[in-house]
């Protein structure tokens, strides 16, 4: 079996056998960039390893050997040769990129005799001797496991007793007897010696990169991105470049777009005589790359051309990792770059515009989910702002929350629905737990593309980096700032910030907000979204003012107003309440008459909105204890009326009266009581036992509807009955609703069109849809019920009982209340739109569930042919989207 392929034998099509990162290095080979020799070995390999009990399949070692002798040949060194050694690095590199994520070797190759050779071969001996340092410290880091911070101890040691700020200022003679620091300190933490093999620590080094994949930051990742555990690993075995060999020397990491805004200009950063992850480290402060055009123009000039190449190649925006040695470029890694979602709509429509790709492709290079984040607030341009500190703006938006130093803080307190700030000097994956849980990130060291930065950017969170003026005390839990006034002030933990990931400030407390407006590429792509897409999309939306939200953001029309909101508003509750306990028909029609007008100018209202669109009106559907007292809390209030009458001397007959009206409320919502509501007395059933209270809602509808035309808006109302199991049920209310709107007709002499349709949310619905559809214009999938009724899970209590214990244990792929159930759910669905289509071929079939913002139910909504889905106003963008991708 071939395990190991040099970099000229491999192409990007290679991903999933190569790696993202070797597969990437193999296609620059080929096309001619300069690309330092190396080989990558398979992640059938890694796999293969994890199948022989972490033991290397045979012959592994001898395909390494054999390759690294090509390398050998090409560069005239020798791997281990004391005279002129080559030295590698070994870089691990997933399918899918996962930065930071897993562990990279540098000037592997290195020991006590081949470190005078590299001296001889350079004339540089602090470089070599910087170089071997480097080597231990990796090595020993991520191999053996010796304490990171160890070495840190004694770097700052050395840097002290020579009076130096940064590791590259420290003598040849520092470095040397640091290094026997080091190798004494790595026997007595690890037990183990150095090894001075150069064969040995290769081999070392591939077991460490196949052990990373199974990391607990790895493994943390792979959760947050869904990507799945069984992919495993490539590793990169590549001849070292050097940065740190002097002052025409540097590295850097560049993306050839800003991945913060799209805008076409070269991003990055770069650091003079440094080498590898100094730049991501935040140990100095990494130079802007425009500066490299001062410093070095033939090389800028050369970086420019190559970005060009690579982005007519890939057709994307690349993020570029490279080096220069003594003046020369060399290109070490390139990927597509991840980006925030206003960069990504830009640049999917600057691409297009730039001949480089289609409009279907611009529509697939946009994650749905993602434009959540450009509809993310800003802070208000007019507030008055106490700005305590300003850094780099890494990551855009706006939060505010409390401060905390901790990551596992961070989470525990997130978890809470505390607000939170994470502010440490800089992030590491193994922080990745508490910034997920954190509003927003503040660091006071590292660059654009620091660990921060990177990471913040892709999840979308606001994040500030860089903030040098901020001084961080972990032990007493605060960090302070110059004040303008000359003098420190101190932030605690706990105290309240806010930053701006669009600017870099961080400003004191609680700041304005502002919606965010959408930009012309944005509009720009979604209206090529709508071009493509064959479904449409609604809003699910009660007021008029969600109607026009809605509106603005592209819905065509209100897939489900639920009416029960309307009668939730403070000043009609009692009105309701008096409906409830009605004794008979005479009072309940009084205290309907009540409703009518309210009801009436709702309908006006959401109707007149939506004028030109179709509006779906869901008849009243909870259960009615909803809309009365808690009976606990009735009990205690009669207890306590009973005790004041004992007590009570010229009050009693008020006290009396006000006692028994509780008592007769508390006596109804006992009757009202039921065992399982969701299951009870809802929905339809109460349309069909208080049939007055479905036609006033009826009459409110209509004769909104009946003004409104004679004003002269257009309008589509969809009456929609709930809950409906058996045609009888729709038979008996579809009359009523009939009935109800030719009477209004006759009333007022307007001629209006409306239809009558009901959701499908029981499995007898769907599975009898062909007798349903007889009686109903449309069909509208209450994906919520369906999938409890179908689950037989209660939506209300199966998310914090069990599900969660579902997931962890991949019981159930996705939590099914979130992700439509394809296979279940989506069966009934399809049997559903089957059946009532052969019924009524022109029948008008859409989702109204949580799912209908969820874009791979909305992929199973265009797959089965729905006319609409509906989702809250905010995601209709997202859907907008996500049904375009459905229809590519
Ligand atoms: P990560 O996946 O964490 O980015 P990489 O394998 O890309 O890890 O390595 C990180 C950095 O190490 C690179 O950006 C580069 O600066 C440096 N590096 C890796 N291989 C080499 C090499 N052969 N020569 C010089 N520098 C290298
Ligand atoms: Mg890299
Ligand atoms: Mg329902």
């Amino acid at each position: 079996k071939k395990w190991v392929y040099l970099f000229e034998e491999g192409k990007a099509e290679m991903k999933s056998l190569l790696g993202g990162k070797g597969a990437n290095l193999a296609e620059m080979t080929n096309i001619g960039l300069p690309v330092p020799p190396g080989l990558t070995i398979t992640t059938e390999a890694c796999n293969a390893y994890y199948d022989h009990g972490k033991d290397f399949p045979e012959s592994l070692m001898s395909q390494v050997k054999a390759a690294l002798e090509q390398v050998e040949a090409k560069l005239g060194k020798k791997f281990g040769d004391p005279q002129n050694p080559l030295l590698v690095s070994v870089r691990s590199g997933a399918v899918f990129s996962m930065p930071g994520m897993m562990d990279t070797i540098l000037n592997l190759g290195l020991n006590d005799e081949t470190v005078n050779g590299l001296t001889e071969a350079t004339q540089n001996r602090r470089f070599a001797l910087d170089c071997y340092r480097r080597f231990i410290q990796m090595y020993s880091d991520v191999v053996l496991g010796a304490s990171h911070a160890e070495f840190e101890h004694i770097l700052e040691s050395y840097r002290d007793k020579q009076g130096v700020r940064f590791d590259n200022e420290l003598s040849p003679e520092s470095l040397s007897a640091m290094i026997e620091d080091f190798k004494v300190m790595v026997k007595k933490t690890t037990g183990q010696l150095f090894p001075q093999d150069p064969m040995a620590q290769l081999e070392g080094a591939i077991r460490a990169v196949f052990s990373s994949w199974n990391n607990d930051r790895a493994i943390i990742y792979r959760q947050i991105h869904k990507i799945p555990d069984d992919l495993g690993t490539a590793v990169n075995v590549q001849s070292m470049v050097f940065g740190n060999m002097g002052n025409d020397c540097g590295t850097g990491v560049a993306f050839t777009r800003n991945p913060s805004t799209g805008e076409k200009t070269l991003y990055g950063e770069y650091l003079i005589n440094a080498q590898g992850e100094d730049v991501v480290a935040g140990i100095r402060t990494p130079l802007h790359i425009s500066l490299l055009q001062e410093e070095m123009p033939a090389v800028f000039d050369q970086f420019v051309n190559i970005c060009g190449i690579l982005e007519k190649h890939y057709r994307n925006m690349q993020d570029i990792e490279f080096t220069i040695q003594g003046g020369k470029l060399w290109m070490l890694q390139t990927r597509n770059g991840k980006r925030t979602a206003a960069a990504a709509v830009k640049i999917a429509v600057d691409m297009v515009e730039e001949g480089l790709i289609s409009k279907e492709e611009a529509i697939q290079r946009v994650e749905p989910e993602h434009l959540d984040q450009l509809l993310h607030r800003r802070i208000d341009p007019t507030a008055k702002l106490t700005v305590i500190a300003t850094g780099l703006p890494a990551s855009p938006g706006a939060a505010s929350g409390k401060i905390v130093f901790d990551a596992d803080e961070a989470e525990a307190l997130g978890k809470t629905g505390e607000k939170i700030i994470l502010v440490r000097t800089e992030t590491t994956p193994d922080d990745i737990h508490g910034i997920v849980q954190a509003q927003g990130i503040l660091t006071s060291r590292g660059g654009m593309t620091s660990h921060a930065a990177v990471v913040a950017r892709q999840m979308g969170k606001t994040c500030v980096c860089g903030c040098e003026s901020l001084r961080i005390d972990y032990a007493r839990q605060e960090f302070v700032v110059p004040t303008a006034a000359g003098d420190l002030k101190a932030y605690k933990k706990g105290d309240t910030i806010s930053i701006d990931g669009s600017t870099g400030r961080v400003i004191e407390g609680v700041v304005p907000m502002l919606e965010p407006e959408l930009t012309s590429e944005f509009q720009t792509l979604l209206s090529w979204a709508d071009e493509i897409r064959t479904i449409g999309v609604r809003a699910n939306a009660d007021k008029p003012q969600e109607a026009a939200q809605a509106r603005a953001f592209g819905a065509t029309g209100i897939g489900l107003c639920r009416t029960e909101h309307m009668f939730m508003a403070q000043e009609r509750l009692p009105i309701v309440q008096e409906m409830i306990l009605s004794q008979n028909l005479e009072e309940r029609q009084v205290a309907l008459a009540k409703l009518l007008p309210m009801q009436q100018e709702d309908f006006y209202g959401i109707l007149k909105a939506m004028s030109g669109f179709p509006v779906c009106i869901r008849l009243l559907d909870p259960p009615l204890h909803e809309f009365l007292p808690n009976e606990e809390d009735l009990v205690v209030e009669v207890t306590k009326m009973r005790c004041a009458l004992e007590y009570a001397d010229d009050q009693k007959e008020a006290i009396l009266s006000k006692l028994e009206e509780t008592e007769a409320l508390l006596k109804k919502v006992r009757t009202l009581h039921e065992f399982n509501p969701m299951l009870g007395h809802r929905g339809c059933r109460l349309g069909i036992t208080y049939p007055e209270i479905y036609g006033m809602q009826a009459r409110a509808i209509f004769q909104a509807v009946a003004q409104l035309v004679q004003e002269g808006y257009e309008v589509e109302p969809e009456v929609e009955i709930p809950l409906v199991v058996h045609i009888n049920e729709l038979a008996f209310l579809r009359q009523l609703v009939v009935d109800t709107a030719e009477a209004v007709m006759a009333e007022t002499g307007v001629k209006f069109e409306y239809t009558v349709g009901t959701m499908i949310e029981v499995p007898r619905a769907a599975l009898t849809a062909d007798q349903i559809a007889k009686e109903a214009q449309f069909f509208s999938f209450g994906t919520n019920d369906l999938t409890q009724t179908t689950f037989g899970f209660s939506r209300d209590d199966a998310e914090s009982k069990f599900l969660g214990y579902y997931r962890d244990r991949k019981i159930l792929p996705e939590n099914p209340f979130i992700v439509l159930d394809r296979e279940g759910v989506g069966q009934l669905m399809k049997i559903a739109v089957e059946k009532g289509r052969a019924t009524r071929p022109e029948l008008l079939v859409g989702i109204c569930g949580e799912h209908g913002g969820e874009p791979s139910s909305i992929e199973f909504c265009h797959l089965i042919g729905l006319d609409f889905v509906s989702c809250s106003p905010y995601r209709v963008p997202i859907a907008r989207l996500a049904a375009a991708q459905a229809a590519v």
